[in-house]
């Protein structure tokens, strides 16, 4: 239409906080949206362009039948597809129910059970179709995503961290909070991206950015057993809101099975 590279914003099964991480960009969404096209944001506006895009931002999980064959869609018209956020890099807190009867959980939640069409599994974007790249985070740290979508935009390849949470605590002299104070923490296994939000509050960390590049959350579910927290709680504290990424999982599962 105007010469601009095409830009979509997506949403699936999401609380759509992602998608407001974006819109916080504020003055820099501005200076975005004098150089790119936004064509597909309905979170920020009602066009719709029916592509194709230059680049295709994703968040949520796929829940539904409609899910999958939308995905399908979005994915033949965009170059370049990155997914934004745990829920679309992992399942999100939605694939609780992955390791749980979804059809008893709908009569629980639900007072007409019978109204709710899902699948009984949340899985992430990448299960479905391919992605260029995964931003994670619940939500996503807003700076990554406008990186990310200016290297998307100029053809080059991401360049997100994969060193975990704990350099961040190193970088910025923040004192250890599993070191000093015995709390669960699961930075050493989760990706850098935040800050260290949490242990620069003094809380632990649990995992929102999902895992680090190589993690050893074998080892550090050993440890935190050491420090005296139940098995069980280490299998619920792995079983987060990126409990269903293969590296967490997998821990979580052999724990559960008493296989460690
Ligand atoms: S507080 Fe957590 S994230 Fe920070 S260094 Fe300690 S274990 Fe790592
Ligand atoms: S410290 Fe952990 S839980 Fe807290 S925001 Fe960062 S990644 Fe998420």
């Amino acid at each position: 239409m105007n010469g601009k590279p095409k830009l979509a914003v997506f949403k699936f099964a999401s609380c759509d906080g992602c998608q407001v991480s974006v819109l916080n960009l504020e003055e820099e969404l501005l200076a975005l949206a004098e150089r790119v096209d936004i064509a597909f944001f309905l979170e920020a506006t009602s066009r719709i362009d029916p592509g194709p895009y230059d680049v295709a931002l994703v968040e949520g999980s796929i829940t539904t039948e409609e899910d999958v064959e939308r995905i399908h869609r979005v994915r033949a018209a965009s170059r370049t597809l990155v997914t934004i956020g745990v829920c679309a890099t992992s399942g999100g807190i939605q694939a609780l129910r992955n390791t749980a009867d979804v059809e008893a959980w709908k009569r629980e939640v639900y007072p007409h059970p019978e109204w709710i069409r899902a699948l009984p599994t949340s899985t992430p974007i990448s299960d479905h179709v391919k992605v260029d790249a995964e931003i994670q985070g619940c939500p996503v740290n807003k700076h990554q995503v406008l990186r990310v979508l200016l290297r998307a935009l100029l053809g080059a390849t991401p360049d997100l961290p994969g060193a975990s949470v704990c350099m961040e605590c190193k970088r910025r002299g923040q004192v250890c909070v599993l070191v000093a104070k015995g709390s669960p923490c699961l930075g050493p296994i989760t990706r850098a991206g935040c800050g260290a939000l949490c242990p620069s509050l003094g809380r632990d960390c649990y995992a929102c950015f999902g895992p680090a590049d190589d993690p050893n959350p074998a080892s550090l579910a050993e440890r935190l057993q050491q420090l005296g927290v139940s098995r069980r709680d280490v299998v619920l504290r792995l079983r987060g809101v990126a409990g269903w990424r293969p590296e967490f999982r997998a821990v979580a599962d052999r724990l559960e099975g008493g296989r460690d």
